[in-house]
């Protein structure tokens, strides 16, 4: 009999243009303590005196932590977090809100597990290692695509391996889908993480492991996808709108099927080099064609249509070394290439084929 997985899925949601001002509501009920803490963990992005940081409803111990993204995060950093708030407060948070993007959603979702469960974050990079329930956690994402505002996952570089905590823990409790958050975003980095979920539909939809479940949310994403950066000629509130919709039913897609080779190959950037995940994703991608044709083809397009530069060369002048510790890292997330390639995953996905891959890169 087939062994079904039977996951979590973020049990409240609210969507809609401005609707982060209900934040203070929203977290109200959880207010069970007049000195334990609510924590927002904020992208310094948005500095003490912007609009969004005004509108956070800070009251009693309340205390906001701005997080810097330039790397993305680290098992240690969630670790240094945890242990800030455990030795400022003498009472557990009630609540951790992360306001940001992917690197800010994985944050939030890590400092929550940590404070419920000892030791340090890299002791559960993996499949269902975490043993406690995590303090109440809710995410606010503040740019599209990643779909970790959804995922039962948060991506963490360990000493080791580039390799979530995926747990049934690791969902927010809680998330507040605004749009308008997403405003004035960079181009090159709106189109960056915009990608992120459009690889993820395309590695789910073609992938072995596809089922009705993650075709159905996958090729709604897929249209949205296609809507916002091929028919589109701005970022509008409706693109806004779209994108957001769009990040959350492909990570709804990819939360029953799973990822391919542009992911497990840029987990291997993202390791060696701390190329961004969204970055490293259309560098690899940009060289798929051989996997992935028609996407590929379709993201060719995207770039072209939005002049956006994919960075080249950025494996020119790489060791051996350097390029097996990459190889090491892309063929360790087995169920990855098992999904995008079959069961024989191993005759293709040889060390050989990495290799020249990642030296077109
Ligand atoms: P990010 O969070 O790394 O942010 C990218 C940049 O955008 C940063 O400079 C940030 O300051 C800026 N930014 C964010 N919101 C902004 C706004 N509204 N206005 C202006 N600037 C803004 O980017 P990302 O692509 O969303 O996330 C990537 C991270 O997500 C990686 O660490 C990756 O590993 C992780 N990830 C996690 C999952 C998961 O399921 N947990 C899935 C995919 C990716
Ligand atoms: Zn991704």
């Amino acid at each position: 009999m087939t062994d079904y997985r039977n996951f979590p899925m973020v049990p409240r949601v609210i969507f809609g243009r401005g609707c982060f001002s209900q934040v203070g509501e929203i977290i109200e009920e959880k207010r069970t303590s007049d000195t334990a803490p609510m924590i927002f963990l904020v992208d310094d992005v948005f500095g003490n005196n912007t609009n969004l940081v005004s509108r956070i409803p800070l009251k009693n111990n309340d205390k906001i932590i701005f997080i810097n993204v330039d790397d993305e995060p680290k098992t240690k950093t969630v670790d240094k977090y945890r242990d800030d708030i455990v030795a400022e407060f003498a009472e557990l948070p009630l609540g951790i809100i992360g306001v940001g993007g992917g690197s800010i959603m994985d944050y939030a979702k890590a400092v929550a597990l940590m404070l419920t469960n000892p030791g340090s974050s890299a002791d559960y990079q993996g499949w269902d290692l975490v043993e406690n329930p995590a303090v109440y956690h809710v995410g606010v994402p503040t740019i599209s695509g990643t779909g970790a505002e959804i995922s039962r996952t948060t991506v963490l570089t360990g000493p080791v391996r580039k390799l979530g905590m995926n747990s049934d823990y690791t969902p927010f409790d809680q998330v507040i889908l605004d749009p308008e958050l997403t405003q004035g975003i960079d181009k090159n980095q709106w189109f960056f993480t915009g990608m992120d979920c459009f690889i993820h539909n395309v590695e789910s939809l073609t992938g072995t492991y596809i089922n009705a479940f993650s075709q159905s949310y996958g090729e709604k994403s897929m249209d949205l996808c296609r809507e916002v950066f091929l028919e589109k000629e701005e970022f509008d509130e409706d693109a806004q709108d779209k994108l957001m919709m769009a990040s959350f039913h492909g990570g709804m897609s990819i939360a029953y099927s799973q990822v391919g080779v542009a992911h497990a190959m840029s987990y291997g950037l993202g390791f060696l080099l701390g190329t961004h995940h969204g970055v490293g994703n259309c560098v690899v991608f940009d060289q798929l064609g051989e996997f992935y044709a028609e996407g590929v083809k379709e993201f060719k397009q995207m770039v072209v249509k939005h002049r956006i530069d994919i960075p080249q060369g950025i494996c020119a002048g790489l060791s051996d070394k350097d390029f097996n510790t990459m190889i090491d890292v892309a063929l360790s997330l087995e169920p990855l290439w098992e999904n995008a390639l079959g069961k024989n995953w191993k005759q293709i996905a040889t060390r050989e084929k990495l290799r020249s891959l990642y030296e077109l890169m």
